[in-house]
């Protein structure tokens, strides 16, 4: 490899000669290295020359390896593109070549027919040629300053107007007689058609249309791509630079996934990247602007092989550890059932019986149990980890906050002290003595069930021999938490629950490498939740149907929203309310508040009250989003309903109608509603059904937000959309599992630059470091 020294002016100039000696034509062959302080660039190509001389299959994985690196060549060294370029551009996050060929248009023009200038029409979005006629500085008649150009053709004459222009930059630029093609938006002022800012390319003096034509220009006589753009750079310039990256680097790309797992239909790689920056001329539109064409969809195919190629290698992995086989003895699981004073849905048993045939496995479970609020994933869980204590193992139920912890720790309680098990709270609120005997029974192992927060993994924790894990709410932790479990046992089995339905697709993207279970049925004899949407001035009504409901022995929730992002003012907010409630509205009744700043002890003691009717109205912020369970809780209401997401809301709902009685949803709200506000809360009105709303939220809010943040893991994928591509998810997936079917590790020689290429993008984020 030759190494050159940067030298002062960010250049290096090499003879030709040697180039040629190289075997070198002009493109881009250097890599950028930090070396003890200094830069180096190497020159890639000697390696290429190397590639001649090697077994074939090697070659090959060489040479997929060789252009991946071309691709992460800096922008910077793009022909006309100078630092201050290259800044601007870094601003859209394009760093690299291959940044700039993921750059796809927004959108794209028609910009095939040229139109004679009597046909303009207004409302059109048109290209015509024409010679300027005249051109000057003038004032419309409120006295803007604007420059006009006169242009013709053979048929006709049109006036194109700029505003905010430099007239004698214009003038120098727009001079009389000379000729181009120009494309614009046509409009009428009066009898006047007019393009205002059109697009131009000039002729050469002397030049023909045709000829321009016959040069492949780059804005006219073809379907043209619009870029997203970003200040101080035009769509022209735009274009010119993915033009220059597009022809200079395509030639590298080749597609690294076998054709035989690809569609048949789709485009390799190389074209597919070729025709979404330079649309063949009989490309439809309309597929173009919805990025449905062949080639849009193979990028998309493309994308989500990778993705689901790194799931299906973490869930190999997983199927390859040694696990613990249980054996399913029925001592308590039975016993538990004898106990319930209903039968488990059918649902229930399904996923039951779903779950302990990966307990008996002699590898780790790792499954996701999805169901909707309240369709009783709890006792799912207790009887999984009755499984495990039947086996001699311990058990941890990790919740996302101290509240649902210590609910999950009563229920369980109550049924395994009937059976003689003890079962461990441990929340970040335990201190002193009580939390170093707690610890102490995690760690001998007395401890058969422990309940906690994120208490249940700090590094002090220690088990004897934990051999299940649950994880409850699952969107409410990351991939991180579910590892530090696991290491928490010699490879327990992994159980996540999650309340959020999640619609399929997204659900394989997030969470692949598990396997699904879903609790689609609701226990027997709940009444749906009646649900409105109250103005402030419907308050009266709201509060006569609160003191309706009390009087027939029920209990009320008032939620408020966090006002600002700082949880004093959430609180004042909320305590204010409740004070309010209770001097001036409810003098009769029982007022209780609960918030975020209270102690674990605090909040426990509220909500013991609240379970044994000592208050009748609760008023709280949204600490008590998740699994609260009060069956005698009718009314939910929701202030301020409009600030809420929709997963929020169907969540809070969902601490209603857990009992025998009819239950109400009310979302208060003011009369400025967003749009998508004001969706949201329709939504809401329209349907109880958890994965009906998941699916509406996917759709308000696009597939980045959902889930309210990208820790969630959401993959950001630049050309594939999950939910218009949701179909091609699936055949990427099968394509990636089809793959693995052959080759367990992906350590086939031939697959190595499917390897290199899935590390490269998804490596750090899979934690796939181990593998390969
Ligand atoms: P979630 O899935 O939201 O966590 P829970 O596990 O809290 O739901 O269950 C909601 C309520 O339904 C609880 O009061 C629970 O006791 C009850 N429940 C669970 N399974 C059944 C069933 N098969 N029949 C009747 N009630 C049930
Ligand atoms: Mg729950």
């Amino acid at each position: 490899m030759s190494t050159v020294k940067l030298s002062e002016n960010n250049s290096i100039t090499i003879p030709t000669e040697i180039l040629k000696k190289l075997g070198l034509v002009p493109g881009v062959y250097l890599s950028v290295e930090e070396l003890n302080g200094e830069l180096v660039l190497r020159s890639i190509p000697p390696v290429a020359a190397a590639v001649a001389n090697l077994a074939p299959t090697d070659a090959k994985s060489l040479k997929a390896t060789i252009s991946r690196k071309n691709l992460e060549v800096g922008i910077q060294f793009i022909k006309g593109i100078g630092p201050k370029l290259a800044a601007i551009l870094g601003k859209k996050e394009i760093h690299t070549v291959e940044d700039a060929l993921y750059l796809l248009p927004l959108r794209y023009e028609d910009r095939r027919q040229l139109s004679t200038i009597s046909s303009l029409q207004a409302g059109q979005s048109a290209v015509f040629s024409g010679t300027v006629l005249s051109a000057d500085a003038a004032k419309t008649k409120s006295g803007r300053s604007v420059f006009e150009v006169l242009l013709k053709d053979a048929t006709g004459t049109i006036v194109c107007k700029w505003f905010h222009a430099n007239a004698v930059w214009m003038k120098r630029t727009w001079k009389i007689g000379r000729v181009g093609v120009f494309s614009g938006e046509v409009s009428q002022f009066g009898y006047q058609r007019e393009v205002h800012h059109p697009d131009v390319e000039w002729l050469p003096e002397g030049g023909d249309i045709n000829s321009l034509l016959a040069s492949d220009p780059a804005n006219f006589g073809r379907i043209v791509p619009v870029y997203p753009l970003t200040e101080g750079i035009h769509q022209k310039a735009m274009r010119r630079i993915m033009r220059e990256v597009v022809d200079g680097f395509l030639p590298n790309i080749d597609g690294v996934i076998p054709a035989e797992l690809c569609p048949a239909e789709f485009p390799p790689l190389r074209e597919a990247l070729g025709q979404v920056h330079s649309p063949p001329s009989e490309a439809l539109l309309a597929d173009l602007n919805n990025g449905s064409t062949p080639a849009h969809r193979s990028l998309a195919f493309d994308e989500f092989f990778f993705w689901e190629l790194g799931l299906a290698l973490k869930k190999q992995g997983i199927l390859q550890e040694d696990g613990i086989p249980f054996q399913v003895t029925h001592r308590y699981t039975k016993e538990l059932v004898r106990l319930l004073p209903f039968e488990l849905t059918a649902a229930q048993r399904r996923v039951l019986a779903e779950i302990k045939t990966d307990m008996m496995a002699p590898h780790p479970m790792h499954r996701l149990v999805q169901g909707d609020v309240g369709s009783g994933k709890t006792l799912v869980a207790l009887m999984a980890a009755l499984i495990a204590v039947e086996n001699g193992y311990q058990v941890a139920i990790m919740a996302p906050t101290e509240i649902l912890a210590e609910q999950h720790w009563h229920t369980i309680h109550r049924w395994c002290s009937l059976m003689g098990l003890e079962v461990v709270l441990l929340t970040a609120g335990l201190k002193g003595k009580a939390k170093k005997a707690a610890l102490e029974q995690v760690a001998d192992g007395t401890a058969q069930i422990v309940i906690g927060t994120h208490a249940v993994i700090q590094e002090k924790v220690e088990f004897s021999n934990l051999g299940l894990g649950v994880i409850d709410e699952q969107h409410r932790f990351g991939v991180l938490q579910r590892g530090i479990l696991k290491k928490k046992g010699a490879n327990p089995d992994i159980l996540v629950m999650t309340a959020t339905p999640i619609p399929r697709t997204l659900a394989m993207t997030l969470f692949g490498d598990l396997d699904l279970s879903v609790i689609d049925e609701m226990p027997p004899g709940r009444i749906p939740i009646e649900t409105r949407i109250f103005f402030e001035s419907r308050r009266t009504q709201l509060y006569d149907m609160i003191r309706d409901q009390v009087r027939l022995g029920r209990q009320v929730y008032v939620i408020y929203p966090l006002v600002e992002e700082t949880e004093k003012t959430d609180l004042k907010a909320a305590s204010q309310m409740a004070e309010h409630l209770q001097a001036d509205i409810f003098p009769e009744l029982r007022v209780g508040l609960l918030h975020g700043r209270l102690s674990p002890v605090e909040k426990e003691a509220v909500m013991a009250s609240f379970t044994s009717r000592e208050f009748d109205i609760l008023v709280s912020t949204t600490v008590i989003e998740v699994g609260i369970d009060v069956p005698n809780a009718t009314v939910m209401v929701i202030e301020h309903a409009e600030r809420f997401g929709l997963s929020q809301l169907h969540q809070l709902r969902g601490r209603v109608g857990r009992g025998k009685d009819k239950s109400y949803c009310i979302l208060m709200t003011t009369g400025k509603l967003s749009e998508d506000g004001e969706k949201r809360l329709r939504v809401m009105e329209s349907t109880c059904d958890g994965f009906r709303i998941a699916e509406a939220d996917l759709e308000i809010r696009g597939p980045g937000d959902f889930l309210g943040t990208r820790q969630a893991g959401m993959p950001d994928f630049r050309v594939a959309n999950i939910l218009r591509d949701g179909s091609l998810l699936e055949k990427a997936r099968q394509a990636a599992f089809d793959l693995l079917e052959s080759d367990h590790e992906l350590n086939h020689p031939l697959h190595a630059p499917l390897h290199d290429e899935l590390m490269r993008r998804w490596g750090k984020r899979l934690e796939l470091a181990t593998i390969g």
